[in-house]
């Protein structure tokens, strides 16, 4: 399959990190570079789309403004596991335990967030089971939703038990060429297939819905 050679060719000049996480030793001098590269590989749709999803089954829409900021808040929640990447700086290899799509792409740690979430929702007054619940979801799908990639190393789901990284059966979400390669005929491809499979959960998100009782605010 041509996408496959290519991102293998990509592979050849990386440094530290194996295929699917385009860092290479020079990007890892340049700090700019750097963040450019960690902002590219974090802002998937289809994290963003299950972010938004999460806010708007959890927050009455009466306030645009709100909503709007609920919806950047579970979403930076569903990128949270891709924070790992910042081991790269300090010589984590992507293949540890605590490698990128490791100890955070699993199971455990979404339900140490959940937990989390849910108490601090709990001191501020919030529905904290529902929240620690939906948190648990989204995070739990950030991992799930990257073994559906066609690029990097699988997830390692069943982290502390089990380091085996883990890919689906069938991985129709293309790896996002990052960096300079973001801006291309090839990144607008793949931001075109994941708006494409992502759509029905953008369109839960942003569906317009009227209120049944109510002034709207
Ligand atoms: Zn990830």
């Amino acid at each position: 399959m041509h996408g496959r050679s290519r991102h293998l060719e990509h592979d050849s000049d990386l440094g530290r990190a194996p295929s699917g996480w385009p860092v290479n030793a020079d990007q890892l001098r340049n700090p700019l570079g750097l963040w450019w590269n960690t902002l590219g590989a974090m802002a998937s749709l289809g994290h963003i789309a299950v972010g938004m999803a999460a806010a708007r089954s959890l927050h009455t829409p009466t306030n645009p403004g709100k909503l709007f900021g609920w919806m950047v808040a579970w979403s930076l929640l569903s990128m949270l596991p891709d924070a790992d990447v910042i081991g790269f700086r300090f010589g984590v290899a992507y293949g540890d335990p605590w490698g990128h799509r490791g100890a955070t792409h699993s199971l455990a740690f979404a339900g140490a967030v959940g937990l989390g979430i849910g108490a601090l929702a709990r001191l501020g007054s919030l529905p904290a089971l529902r929240m620690g619940l939906l948190a648990t979801a989204v995070v739990a799908s950030h991992g799930l939703l990257d073994t559906l990639t066609d690029g990097g190393l699988g997830c390692a789901l069943f982290w502390p038990f089990d380091p085996t990284r883990h890919f689906a059966p069938f991985r129709p979400i293309p790896v996002a060429p990052i960096g300079r390669h973001f801006i291309s005929r090839e990144g607008m491809r793949v931001a075109l297939t994941e708006l494409v499979l992502f759509a029905p959960v953008f369109a839960f998100a942003l569906w317009p819905r009227h209120q049944t009782s109510g002034r709207a605010s």
